[in-house]
């Protein structure tokens, strides 16, 4: 076995999305950001070695599993490691899917490791068979065919699944959520032929999906309950500006509107608004958030809140029980981001395979690249009418270009990019140190 060394090569960190791979590429492999959004990064210090005979099962295979199987690894180069892989494909990166939708052949371009990185590190991969139940004491997970497999130490890794809200007509044919390479498969075949589109949801995922649509000139109309494009989340203007440059590319928005129906008889033909009024659509796709995974964890008797808990050490509540994902939930929350799925990941398989790693939850910042502009922001976006920010902002209205920098107690505590993102670096950091109000009017300024 060659344990493959993931610290040969230099390191960049991409910004955006947390991403951690070799430097030389142009764009970040999961989210498309360009090279100016990437730090170079010190190697891993995983010195902690523990050779041992033990069994380790990863349930899920996405970016958490895989991170957890490569965590374990490096430190164990004698154990069997399994992955249980819902999927038939080899794991990837499922942040591309709404990215590169009509891309070729999202199987071959987006995987995390090829497969000969699993043969390399002796990492078995069960493809297409999803775990059903778990036995915690007798430390036994059932798969769905029945087989029945042993463990010593279990990583659940089990992601999640797209909420659809209970609208009537949710379950008609041509209706669709993005989650999985499966998803993006039906919705390219059902695009074929299809000129108008309604999204309901105008999150990063639904503006996305919509900016690959308009591309294929498509007609597309995004349905939002919220009065804003990701109110809440980014600066106000920024949403605003935003808006106003999906207008122009060509996207119709109904915001602060209720999907009421979507009406069809075995097919959807339109979506009908609270309002009345009626968008014909020849797909519908429902872009409206994510729930964890948690069903097989609960039956187990797993502690659940909105995800499966997990402390500092990505434990469970069942002993020899990890979890980590979308899944899993730390403080009561989990972002569903892949920095945080990845860190989670990193932090359940170093500690399954005996080390001490405490999770420490990465910054969340939310980007886009969509419909000709980039967007980048991070933390307190100035929404919350209960505070008071103080708010500096530099606009570009030719480039269509956005600043944004909010205040609470002479500190920073959120920035807005659009349209230019080359401070994100900048942003991040000073967010993260909320540095003061002068020295960023200095920084700006300059
Ligand atoms: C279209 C799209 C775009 C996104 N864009 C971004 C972005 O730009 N930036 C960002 O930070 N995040 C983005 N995300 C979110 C990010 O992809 C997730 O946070 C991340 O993939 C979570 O990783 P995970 O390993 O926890 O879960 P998942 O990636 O969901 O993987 C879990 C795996 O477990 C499998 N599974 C579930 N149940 C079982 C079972 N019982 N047995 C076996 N296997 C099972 C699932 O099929 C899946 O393959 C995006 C997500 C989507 C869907």
């Amino acid at each position: 076995m060659i344990i493959a060394d993931s610290n040969a090569l230099a390191k960049v960190k991409c910004l955006v999305c947390g991403e951690i791979f070799a430097e030389g590429s142009l764009v970040c492999p999961v989210c498309g950001a360009g090279a100016d959004q990437f730090a170079p990064v010190a190697p891993d210090d995983a010195s902690y070695r523990n050779d041992t005979r033990e069994l380790f099962l990863i349930v899920g295979a996405g970016i958490a599993g895989v991170s957890a199987a490569k965590a374990i690894r490096e430190r164990n180069h004698t154990c069997s490691i399994t992955i249980i892989n819902g999927e038939e494909s080899l794991p990837y990166n499922r942040p591309m899917l709404t990215k590169n939708l009509f891309g070729q052949s999202i199987a071959d371009q987006f995987v995390i490791f090829d497969e000969q990185w699993y043969i390399d590190n002796n990492i078995t991969l069960v493809s297409d068979q999803r775990a059903a139940a778990i036995d915690t004491v007798g430390r036994i997970i059932t798969l769905e065919s029945g087989a029945r497999l042993m463990y010593d130490k279990c990583v659940l890794a089990l992601g999640a699944r797209n909420f659809v809200p209970p609208i009537p007509g949710a379950n008609l044919a041509n209706v669709f959520g993005i989650r999985t390479q499966a998803d993006a498969r039906r919705v390219r075949n059902a695009c074929e032929g299809a000129t108008r589109a309604v999204i309901i949801g105008g999150g990063v995922l639904g503006i996305e999906t919509a900016s690959e649509m308009v591309k294929r000139n498509m007609d597309v109309t995004i349905v939002e309950t919220a009065p804003r494009l990701l109110a809440g989340k980014i600066a106000p203007r920024a949403s605003d500006m935003l808006a106003e440059i999906l207008r122009g590319a060509g996207a119709n928005l109904y915001l602060g509107a209720q999907a009421r129906e979507i009406a069809g008889d075995s097919r959807a033909t339109a979506v009908r608004l609270e309002s009345g009024a009626e968008l014909p659509a020849d797909i519908v796709i429902i872009s409206t958030g994510i729930r964890a995974n948690i069903s097989v964890a609960k039956s187990a008797g797993l502690a659940a809140d909105r995800g499966i808990a997990v402390d500092a050490h990505m434990k469970t509540s069942a002993p020899r029980v990890y979890a980590c994902g979308d899944c899993a939930s730390f403080d009561g929350f989990s972002y569903g981001l892949w920095a945080e799925a990845a860190a989670m990941g990193d932090a359940a398989g170093a500690n399954a395979a005996g080390d001490a790693v405490i999770y420490k939850r990465p910054p969340a910042p939310i980007t886009i690249s969509a419909f000709g502009t980039v967007l980048f922001a991070v933390g307190d976006s100035s929404s919350d009418s209960a505070k008071l920010y103080r708010t500096v902002e530099l606009r570009d209205p030719q480039r269509r270009a956005l600043e944004s920098y909010h205040f609470l107690d002479d500190r920073l505590v959120g920035a807005t990019l659009l349209g230019d993102v080359s401070k994100t670096r900048f942003a991040l950091d000073a967010v993260g140190a909320r540095v003061k109000y002068n020295e960023i009017i200095n920084n700006i300024l300059n």
